[in-house]
């Protein structure tokens, strides 16, 4: 199947905040006159063109003629995609619903931080097409934030949604950090209660993890995590004496029981929503749908494969974009090279450097049960009874991690809050 949901990875911040490990450029990359933010949206625009030429070739056109899929999702994540300019999401826009075709009704998200420096302007968002923001609200707790290295406030977080609503944006995403150093469950429970006030339509709340990726090895040349800076490093190694596992779990329960008693659902793992706005895009990738994706270190699923870029920028830049100023023209897609376009130099754009990985058939199961078990409405008995889940299930049901339930009339196999809880435990044993 074609992908009918499409990942933009924008990744400037204003500054880098020192738990993140998103492919994030900060600082003078992000602004000033030495920011590469042109350069990397022309860029993104160019790898949008290069990836529907391939779609194309596999699939036939896109809506402007052929049976290819229209997207039902678009999500601008990043970095904080709200910096972008009015004037570049809007051509980014264009390009998608010229080359990809986008449903009338389809979801697109843009993630946003509520700071008044970066929260940018949702009325623009609106016109370009934005239907759902994400604000990286993570705390609603003053000290909170500071510990955190955050450059807003809680008050900004009641602005952005207020600004939000008032431009049109349908549906409001708070993201909120839990286990955060020198936290407590009473902390935790007035942030929850404080953003139930602002009436959002969506709430994702994660553990702070504090991984290395440079100990996973995804930082190499074609790696799509970049390394974590120094002061970064020293910043968890403090923060980590500061978390508490107990403490993280009671959080999480509170959470669980007070956003169920508000008639919340919590349709994933770390995902609760008012009914109605669950989040389409990322329920594609829960469900193991064909995605695409663009923009350094972005990753991207045909159903069979994994792909991604590369989180370096600069080559990044220098494969799409290989004569930087020059114009490009466009060439007919019967082009030898397979690409649309050459620079004036006579270079072709290529696609980013990046790496890919087939999956083979003890993964995918093992994938298909992992992702479908993160979901409130779990697997089929057909599933559970086979591999991988058949060989752990009955220990899972023992020690309370699995439970069957009735779901329209169908036997269901999902995780108990504890295996929610727990779920990597029983995950280790999947794969
Ligand atoms: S604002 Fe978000 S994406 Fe940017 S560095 Fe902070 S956590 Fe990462």
């Amino acid at each position: 199947m074609p992908p009918d949901a499409l990942y933009l990875h924008l990744p400037f911040c204003v500054a880098r905040c020192p738990y993140c490990d998103f492919v994030v450029y900060a600082g003078g990359d992000a602004r000033g006159p030495r920011a590469r933010t042109e350069r990397l949206y022309e860029a993104v625009g160019r790898e949008l063109e290069l990836r529907a030429d391939a779609l194309d070739e596999r699939f036939g056109r896109a809506a402007s003629g052929g049976p290819r899929t229209t997207l039902r999702s678009v999500y601008f994540g990043g970095g904080t995609p709200s910096l972008v300019p009015g004037e570049w999401l809007e051509r980014l826009m264009a390009l998608v619903r010229e080359r990809f075709g986008l449903a009338p009704d389809a979801e697109v998200t843009l993630e946003a931080n509520p700071g008044s420096e970066d929260r940018g302007d949702p009325a623009g968002f609106r016109r370009a097409g934005v239907t759902r923001i994400s604000f990286g609200a993570q705390s609603l707790d003053a000290g909170e934030l500071r510990r955190l290295g955050r450059r807003h406030s809680p008050e900004d977080v009641a602005a952005a949604v207020a600004e939000a609503r008032a431009a049109g944006i349908g549906s409001v995403n708070l993201d909120l950090l839990y286990d955060l150093p020198g936290g407590s469950v009473a902390a935790w429970e007035a942030t929850l209660r404080t953003a139930l006030a602002l009436a959002p339509d969506h709430l994702s709340l994660y553990a702070l993890t504090l991984d290395d990726p440079d100990a996973e090895g995804l930082t190499g040349r074609d790696g799509d995590h970049l390394l974590t800076p120094p002061g970064a490093r020293r910043w968890r190694e403090r923060a980590r004496l500061g978390q508490d596992d107990d403490r993280a779990a009671d959080q999480y329960c509170l959470a669980t029981d007070l956003l169920a008693e508000r008639g919340w659902h919590g349709y994933e793992i770390s995902n609760w929503a008012r009914p109605g706005h669950e989040s389409r895009h990322n329920l594609a990738y829960w469900e193991r749908r064909p995605y695409e994706a663009v923009g350094p270190g972005a990753h991207a699923f045909d159903g069979a494969t994994r792909r991604w870029n590369a989180a370096a920028m600069e080559p990044y830049i220098a494969a799409l974009v290989p004569a930087h100023g020059a114009a490009v023209a466009r060439r007919p897609r019967t082009d030898a090279a397979g690409s649309g376009w050459r620079s004036a130099t006579g270079r072709i754009p290529e696609l980013p450097p990046g790496g890919m990985e087939r999956l083979g058939p003890e993964q995918i199961a093992a994938e298909e049960v992992i992702l479908a078990l993160r979901l409130d409405y779990g697997v089929d008995e057909a599933t559970a009874s086979r591999p991988p889940l058949n060989g752990v299930r009955e220990w899972a049901e023992s020690v309370g991690l699995l439970e069957v339930v009735v779901l329209d009339g169908q036997p269901r196999v999902r995780l108990t809050t504890r295996g929610r809880l727990l779920s990597n435990e029983l995950f280790a044993r999947l794969v």
